[in-house]
């Protein structure tokens, strides 16, 4: 039987169009925690009683507290080789990100083909002009407000008890629809819609490798699973292509 990692070589290489879902697994060498595991965020807080538009309209300095929190924790972190090797192939061939982290450590490492679908921890929005805007720094009064109409700022994430819009999961799909190579790396499988991402793959007939340290609920579906760390997968392979 072959190597997996040359398996994974031989199919970017053939490939002429490449899906790639990441989450949090792909930045935990970037020393950012996982939200689930041993050490996962969640045991420090309750991300579900805090990630949502109710608490946030309640008590937007509290919510703005904890993302405060969390940034602090990732502001100095940076891309690793997964980062950067899926930039380096997406110099080389058609490549499309869909990210579940918020981090933004995949734009740092120069994706430009990214859908970050949960948002980006550094980019606020103004709940009252709906102005975008993105600064990796901290905030020294919380909650902030709007510098063109004083209206309230709340980070650009998707929170729990919001949705994602359809034309985003539509468009997702048809990139799907027009990949050869569907890799899926360091995400648990568990929130949706993105562990959905995967079946379609399969249903579209397309390969699917899966990266993780960890065995997934999906990965008897897949067609190779790879039990290891994605920034020493991606550090062992040979971009001259
Ligand atoms: P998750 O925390 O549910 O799962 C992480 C997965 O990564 C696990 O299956 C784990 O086995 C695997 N993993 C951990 N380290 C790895 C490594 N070095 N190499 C390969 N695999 C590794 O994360 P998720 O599936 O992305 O979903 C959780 C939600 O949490 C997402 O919605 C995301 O927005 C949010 N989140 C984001 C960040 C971030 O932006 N970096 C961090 C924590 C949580
Ligand atoms: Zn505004």
């Amino acid at each position: 039987m072959s190597n997996p990692l040359d398996v994974l070589q031989e199919k970017i290489i053939q490939s002429q169009s490449i899906v790639v879902l990441t989450g949090a697994g792909v930045s935990q060498e970037s020393g950012i925690r996982t939200f689930r595991g041993e050490d996962g965020l969640w045991n420090d807080y309750r991300p579900e009683e805090l990630a949502n538009y109710e608490s946030f309209v309640k008590d937007p300095a509290t919510v703005w507290e904890w993302y405060e929190w969390r940034k602090k924790i990732i502001i100095d972190s940076k891309p690793n080789d997964c980062h950067y090797g899926l930039s380096t192939i997406e110099s080389k061939k058609k490549l499309s990100i869909v990210s579940q982290n918020v981090d933004g450590l995949h734009d740092e490492a120069g994706s430009k083909n990214l859908i970050e679908l949960h948002g980006n921890i550094w980019e606020t929005l103004c709940v009252q002009c709906k102005d975008i805007r993105k600064n990796k720094s901290l905030h020294e009064t919380i909650p902030p407000y709007c510098s063109l109409c004083n209206g309230l700022l709340r980070p650009n994430v998707v929170w729990f008890d919001e949705i994602i819009p359809m034309s985003t999961i539509e468009s997702i799909s048809e990139k799907i629809n027009d990949c050869d190579l569907f890799l899926i790396l360091g995400t648990s499988g568990l929130v949706q819609p993105a562990s959905w991402f995967g079946m379609h793959a399969k249903q579209k007939d397309k390969y699917v490798i899966e990266v993780n340290i960890d065995i997934t609920p999906n990965n008897q579906f897949y067609d190779l699973h790879i039990q290891s760390k994605v920034g020493e997968v991606f550090s062992r392979l040979n971009y001259d292509f």
